[in-house]
């Protein structure tokens, strides 16, 4: 980590805790895996993750946005599946430390911050994503059980979680979708994998009659549309953090190579169209680092209703991330597109950051909404 952690949207027990983060997944933990098995490397993360005592934070109350933000950002810099390993745990965790009774905190916290248990988090469906109010799984409450039929799908950590926090339809309207918590091994339950542009879990949940009790429902029924958006509004600025995290990691890279690449006369980093390029990524990625420190040092200050600084970071951040990963693999040139590559794969990880926990034109909707309200 850099001069920007002194700026005072930290303390300094943040600070130091960052940069021993960071230098020990450089020297010790995350030596930049090339990641084959996305399933098998997740659970290699977070086992690390587990002994380096680093989940805590993802489920712990009082949870600290500013922490998950330095801890994501540095996750992300050096391993994107290790990133992925810790913000699966929160996406899961935090709707059951936010809204769970303390039966189900206790069943299943302890074991997400040892690195136990493996954590998810299942909205989406094939005919309902950014649209949350098209969510149709149908949970059917007869006697002291919910039955389940209906489908999910692009969900991470399919093949590999040990607990999903499911959302399904109860009934109708906003007040009619609930929050359940399912052991994977739930029977009627079946998953297929979904494999995708990014090293990165993913897959489809099937519900054929899947019987969940009544005491696995998070909060009250008819609770889930308020938690599911507790959760996401808290998830959302630590999606900005992973993708300055990889920016970063990319300009790093990508001055190494400029400052190495013999030609003309010189090396790459003395052409002045790759100077005016190298100083747009760094005025990018500064500008969202910025924004994201911004909505995480609003947040812990306890303006928990963030929409307008959380969007405007993961709108920014993300979008800058995948324009400075471009360019760096641009300047690579041909090797950077080779498979293996640390742009190649930085730039497949980085294109779904665009699309999951609000698209960039969700978050332009709820920037606009915001500012509409005030
Ligand atoms: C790698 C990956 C991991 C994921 N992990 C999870 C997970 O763990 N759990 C989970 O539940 N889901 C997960 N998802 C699903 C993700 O949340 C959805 O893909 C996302 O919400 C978008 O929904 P959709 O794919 O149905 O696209 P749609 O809702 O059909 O939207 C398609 C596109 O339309 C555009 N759009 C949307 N709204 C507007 C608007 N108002 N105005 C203009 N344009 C608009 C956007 O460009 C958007 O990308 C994951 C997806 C990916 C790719």
């Amino acid at each position: 980590m850099d001069e920007m952690l002194e700026l005072p949207f930290f303390n300094d027990e943040q600070r130091s805790f960052a940069r021993e983060l960071d230098v020990n997944a450089r020297n010790h933990i995350w030596p930049d895996p090339e990641v084959v098995d996305p399933g098998q490397a997740l659970l290699t993360a977070l086992r690390t993750l587990a002994k380096a005592e680093v989940l805590k934070f993802a489920v712990g109350e009082p949870w600290s946005l500013r922490a998950n933000v330095l801890i994501r950002e540095v996750l992300a810099y050096h391993s994107p599946i290790a990133d992925l390993a810790f913000v699966m745990q929160g996406l899961g965790g935090v709707p059951i430390s936010m809204f769970g009774s303390d039966e189900q905190k206790a069943q299943v916290l302890p074991g997400a911050a040892s690195g136990e248990h493996c954590l998810a988090f299942a909205i989406t469906e094939p005919e309902a994503g950014s649209d949350l109010t098209r969510v149709s799984l149908h949970a059917e409450k007869i006697g002291d059980e919910y039955v389940l039929n209906g489908t999910k799908h692009l969900v991470s950590n399919v093949g590999v979680a040990t607990h999903f926090t499911l959302f399904a339809r109860t009934g109708e309207g906003n007040k009619g979708l609930s929050a359940f918590i399912l052991p994977a091994s739930t029977a009627g339950v079946e998953y297929e994998q979904q494999p995708g542009v990014s090293a990165h879990p993913l897959g489809r949940i099937g519900f054929d009659d899947a019987k969940l009790p009544a005491s696995a429902v998070l909060g009250e029924p008819g609770m889930g549309m308020k938690i599911a958006l507790a959760t996401l509004g808290r998830m959302r600025t630590t999606v900005a953090a992973a993708a300055n995290g990889m920016a970063r990691r990319a300009l790093d890279e990508c001055l190494l190579h400029v400052t190495q690449r013999e030609m003309f006369g010189g090396t790459l980093a003395d052409q002045p169209i790759a100077q005016g390029i190298l100083a747009e990524m760094r005025a990018r990625l500064d500008a969202s680092r910025l924004l994201t420190y911004r909505a995480a040092w609003q947040f812990d200050k306890g303006d928990d209703r963030i929409p307008l600084e959380a969007g405007v970071a993961k709108w920014q951040s993300t979008e800058n991330a995948q324009w400075i990963i471009d360019k760096a693999l641009q300047l690579a040139g041909g090797k950077g597109t080779l498979k293996g590559s640390i742009f190649e794969r930085l730039y497949r990880d980085i294109r779904p950051l665009r699309i999951y926990e609000g698209a960039s034109e969700v978050q332009q909707m709820v920037i606009a909404r915001a500012m509409l309200e005030d």
